[in-house]
C-alpha cells in the first residue's frame, strides 16, 4: 500500500527521480491521525466500552453501531463484525487489546479492494478526474499536477474540461502556474469533449508524461452529465486506445452514504478505476472509504484531509484504519 507519491502511482518503466526529500513517515501519519479527529473521536467514544476484556453480545452491538455512525455501511458493517466474532468463538482472537487490533486489520482489509497505485505507465497517459461539483475535483487535479510535475519530474499538462464555468477554468490556470504545468483550455460554454481532444493533443506533440483532465460536475443545459462524461472518455479513447489510463471519483467525505451512491453513479456511466475522498478533516464520517471499497469495489486512491498542497495523501488502508481506531 502506498504511503508516498512514488508509491502512489504506476509510472511503467519511465525513471523518475524524486526532486523532494520524503516527508517522514511519522510527520505523515501525525498529519493523518489530526486529519481523522472527529472520525476517531465518533468511533471512539462508541467503541471503548467493546474493548474490555470481557467480550459478549454487548461488544458486537456496540463495535456495530459505532461502525454504522461512522458510515461504514450497514453491509460492510455486518460483515467485518461477523468475522471478528467467528474469530472470537474459534479462539482465534481474546480480550479487548487483541480486538481492537484485530479490528484495524480486518478494517484495513475490508478498505482495499485491490491495487491501490494509480496507473499512468504510458507516455502520455490520461488522468480523467469526476464527481459532482464542489467535491475537489479541480483543487485535487492541482495538488496531482504539482505532485508530479514537481515531486516526481514528470511532465504533466491539464486540461481545463469544466467549461462551463470561467471560475473552473481559472482555478485550474493557478494551480497550473503554481505546479508550473501547462494548461489547455477550451472556450467558455464549449465542447469538453474539443477541450480533452486537444489536451492529449499537445501532450502527444510534445512528449508530455501525463494529461489530466478536469470535468464538470453538473451542466447549465438540460443536458445528461454522464452521457458528456461517457462523450470525453470516448473521445479520449479514440484518440489514444489505452486511455483514460485512470479514471478518479471525487467523493466529499462529509456527504456520507450520499457519496457511496455518487460514486455508484459515476461508476455505472464511466469506467471509474479509484476514488478520491476528501474533506475527511471536516467530517466524522471517514468510515466511508470502507463502504466505497467493499460494496462498490472501486479502491480508494487518494484522500484529502485539509486545503493545503500536503493534505492530499496517497490511501495506505492500515495506517486509515490505524489512524481511526487507536487511542
Ligand atoms: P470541484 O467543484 O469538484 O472542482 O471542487 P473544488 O476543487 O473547487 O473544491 C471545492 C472546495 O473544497 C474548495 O474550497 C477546496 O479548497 C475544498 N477542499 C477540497 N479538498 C478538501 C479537503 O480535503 N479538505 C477540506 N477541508 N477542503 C477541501
Ligand atoms: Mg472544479
Amino acid at each position: 500500500m502506498a504511503t508516498s507519491w512514488l508509491e502512489a502511482f504506476d509510472l511503467g518503466d519511465r525513471e523518475v527521480a524524486v526532486q523532494e526529500p520524503h516527508e517522514e513517515r511519522a510527520g505523515v501519519f501525525r498529519r493523518l491521525r489530526e486529519g481523522l479527529t472527529r472520525s476517531r473521536k465518533a468511533l471512539t467514544v462508541e467503541l471503548s466500552a467493546s474493548f474490555t476484556e470481557r467480550i459478549d453480545e454487548s461488544t458486537w452491538e456496540g463495535i456495530e453501531e459505532a461502525l454504522i455512525l461512522a458510515d461504514v455501511g450497514a453491509k460492510t458493517t455486518a460483515a467485518v463484525v461477523r468475522r471478528l466474532e467467528d474469530e472470537v468463538d474459534a479462539g482465534e482472537v481474546s480480550g479487548g487489546e487483541a480486538l481492537r487490533e484485530r479490528l484495524i486489520q480486518v478494517l484495513a482489509e475490508t478498505a482495499s479492494p485491490g491495487d491501490g497505485r494509480i496507473h499512468l505507465p504510458e507516455r502520455p497517459s490520461v488522468l480523467m478526474v469526476v464527481g459532482v461539483n464542489g467535491t475537489g475535483k479541480t483543487t485535487t487535479i492541482g495538488k496531482i499536477a504539482w505532485h508530479l510535475q514537481k515531486e516526481l519530474g514528470l511532465d504533466v499538462i491539464v486540461a481545463a474540461a469544466d467549461t462551463y464555468r470561467a471560475a473552473a477554468v481559472n482555478q485550474l490556470a493557478e494551480w497550473a502556474a503554481r505546479a508550473g504545468t501547462q494548461i489547455v483550455r477550451g472556450t467558455e460554454g464549449g465542447d469538453p469533449g474539443a477541450v480533452a481532444y486537444d489536451g492529449v493533443a499537445a501532450a502527444q506533440s510534445r512528449g508530455a508524461d501525463v494529461v489530466i483532465c478536469d470535468t464538470a460536475g453538473r451542466l447549465h443545459t438540460h443536458g445528461n452529465l454522464m452521457e458528456e462524461l461517457d462523450k470525453v472518455r470516448r473521445v479520449i479513447a479514440k484518440q489514444l486506445p489505452d486511455a483514460p489510463h485512470e479514471t478518479l471519483v471525487v467523493i466529499d467525505a462529509t456527504m456520507g452514504q450520499n457519496g457511496v451512491r455518487q460514486a455508484e453513479e459515476f461508476a455505472k456511466s464511466v469506467d471509474v478505476t479509484g476514488a478520491v475522498l476528501t474533506k475527511l478533516d471536516g467530517s466524522a464520517k471517514g468510515g466511508v472509504a470502507l463502504a466505497i471499497a467493499q460494496e462498490l469495489g472501486i479502491p480508494v486512491k487518494l484522500i484529502g484531509i485539509g486545503e493545503s498542497l500536503d493534505d492530499l495523501r496517497p490511501f495506505d488502508a492500515e495506517q486509515f484504519a490505524r489512524a481511526l481506531l487507536e487511542e
